[in-house]
């Protein structure tokens, strides 16, 4: 039997009920470009628009995938339709009734039919796993868990949580009353096949069962965690027919409404955050089936959002994950936010931890890609360590010099050159100097993708090479001093012994002193006097290399001193913003503000002085 066929004056009717631009809008942001409207075409990446929709033939053309057709074969594409499925998907919608006797023949084909009746048994099994586990006591340890976990059971509802009791016959028996044979369950991924006598068997034992809808809201597979120890933690349902892992994302179906409104994605790891980030009034997450994402996955999310905020576990392998998957929406040319959730959490244990607010407000203050790899960078170094700063500073600027854009470059320079007070042309110089060296060893593309493990496998060797701005600025005025006793008088009143590296303190003290006694400069008279090797050597350094550019101005030197002494301010600033970051953690933000009145105070005495 063949499929019946829509009458024509039908089918008319159904695209009538349309205006192509309108329906192809709600997808992709159109322009009026003349006589048609441009976009960015959601079949291909591209960025520069090359899709055009022609409103008075009701058509779509892609100039560059050469992708065409009308409103039917628009959807057919997009949400990967057949032909029927599109006109009823449509006719649904418009509100148009089916043509007379034709809901008894739409599914004629064998094929159609089979994937009807995969869809049907999906539907009996979704039911009979919520059914075991809210009103029997199978369910039992499961809604203990489910509880534990937080969710409640409205939402479990909504998702149709389910759980498969811990035996290799239940589902199987289930079906056995049923007219459904076994060999179609077996190719739905519904049952399992004995390898030596074919007999069926539950794939799903003793597991809290989460249904998997395709693009449709249709389940189509399962996702399933253990209760208990035992491993594998989480199994899918083995692809088949209607279910391609790489394809479909979990709860897609039931965020693409938010989604399209907010032209944005919240992207997790796993069922349970997505979960929980929806009772958690987060209702634009989805997950990624227990894989790495891919570009089709990515291409969905691209057709539905202009942005992408990813938000996996804290611990180094989500990161690791976290990083690759934002590798995928940019080449599909998302925008991409990364959330950093810290502590190793993942998204459902803080929900459980901070509540539904705190996680709605970290979801909105996701960093972008960059921001998030030096935040990460960070935590591997210790700050408060002059050494391991420096190290710090050489890992985030070869991150900055592989970035493509140099707007972007220059504001994570600017970022670090306030963060640590370096002077932003030494930033730049050395930036450059990455940026060459990688690309003469045609790695700048490279050094993205591994920036994690360069540092954990211990082969990270800064050139140290860079030196604080305030460190510059000791140098200078020491070299200043040693070569002309006019300065010496000035910076002793306006420095002291403020000076913050220990040798340069020591060497202006020595300074002072020689000058008090009534000498002029004379370097080798004043290296002569002193007795301290790493000092003898430093003066004849300073007295070598200062000579040349002896001629300063005053505003130069009132810099330099201004340098060195708001340093320590910044050390200050720095620790009472972690104290009020970790106030703001502990909830107590009266405190917390305080603390930020203290930081406004001393940033504002560092206005440079305008001698
Ligand atoms: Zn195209």
């Amino acid at each position: 039997m063949t499929a019946a066929r829509f009458p024509e004056e039908w089918l008319d009717q159904v695209r009538n009920s349309f205006n192509i631009v309108d329906f192809i809008g709600q997808y992709v942001q159109l322009r009026k470009s003349g006589r048609s409207f441009m976009g960015l075409c959601p079949f291909h990446s591209e960025k520069t628009p090359s899709f055009s929709v022609l409103e008075e033939k009701q058509i779509f053309h892609c100039f560059g995938c050469s992708e065409g057709g009308n409103l039917f074969t628009f959807l057919m594409k997009l949400e990967e339709l057949t032909f029927p499925e599109a006109v009823i998907h449509l006719a649904d919608s418009a509100g148009i009734r089916l043509p007379e006797g034709y809901l008894q023949n739409r599914m004629e084909t064998e094929q159609q039919q089979s994937k009807q009746r995969m869809f049907s048994a999906y539907e009996l099994v979704v039911k009979l796993y919520h059914y075991l586990l809210f009103k029997t006591d199978y369910g039992k340890a499961a809604r203990r868990y489910l509880s534990e976990r937080g969710i409640d059971q409205e939402t479990a509802e909504q998702f149709q949580i389910g759980y498969a009791p811990d035996s290799w016959e239940f589902v199987t028996d289930f079906f056995e009353k049923r007219d459904y044979d076994h060999s179609l369950l077996q190719q739905a991924g519904l049952l399992g096949k004995r390898e030596y006598d074919q007999k069926p068997f539950d794939l799903f034992r003793n597991r809290l069962m989460f249904p998997i809808a395709d693009t449709q809201g249709r389940v189509i597979a399962f996702g399933g965690r253990i209760l208990g120890d035992e491993q594998p933690k989480y199994i899918n349902s083995p692809e088949h027919q209607l279910f391609n892992k790489s394809h479909i994302l979990f709860n897609f179906y039931r965020s693409r409404r938010e989604i399209r409104k907010k032209r944005q994605a919240v992207l997790f790891e796993g069922y349970m955050d997505a979960i929980a980030a929806w009772q958690a009034g987060v209702h634009n997450g989805v997950a990624s089936l227990g894989t790495s994402l891919t570009e089709t996955q990515a291409t969905l999310l691209k057709r539905n959002a202009d942005q992408v905020i990813i938000c996996y576990d804290a611990d180094s392998a989500g990161i690791d994950a976290a990083m690759k998957a934002a590798e995928v929406l940019l080449s599909v040319n998302c925008q991409v936010k990364v959330v950093s959730l810290g502590e190793g959490l993942d998204p459902d244990d803080y929900i459980q931890r901070y509540g539904a607010t705190k996680f709605q407000l970290k979801i909105e203050e996701a960093a972008t890609v960059t921001s998030f790899k030096m935040e990460y960078l960070r935590k591997q170094f210790d700050l408060s360590d002059e050494a391991q700063r420096m190290n710090y500073i050489q890992a985030a600027l070869e991150q900055i010099a592989s970035l493509p854009n140099a707007v972007e470059r220059d504001h994570y320079l600017r970022f670090l050159s306030e963060e640590f007070n370096y002077s932003l042309d030494a930033l730049k110089q050395e930036q450059r100097k990455i940026y060459f060296q990688q690309k003469k060893a045609g790695n700048r593309d490279k050094v993205a993708g591994k920036w994690n493990n360069s540092i954990n496998n211990g082969t990270h060797v800064p050139v140290r090479s860079l030196l604080p701005a305030y460190h510059n600025a000791e140098k200078k005025l020491i070299s200043l001093m040693l070569h002309d006793e006019k300065w010496a008088e000035d910076i002793m009143q306006r420095v002291g012994g403020n000076f913050n590296v220990d040798e340069f303190a020591a060497l202006a003290a020595h300074l002072y002193s020689f000058y008090s006694v009534g000498n002029t400069s004379n370097p080798s008279k004043f290296i002569s006097e002193l007795e301290d090797e790493k000092l003898i050597q430093l003066a004849s350094q300073l007295a070598l290399e200062g000579s040349d550019d002896i001629t300063t101005s005053k505003e130069e030197i009132s810099d330099y001193i201004h340098q060195v002494l708001s340093y320590p301010v910044w050390r200050q600033i720095d620790s009472l913003k972690d104290e009020q970051r970790r106030l703001e953690k502990l909830g107590d933000n009266l405190k917390a503000a305080q603390v930020g009145i203290e930081i406004h105070h001393l940033i504002k005495s560092l206005k440079p002085l305008s001698t």
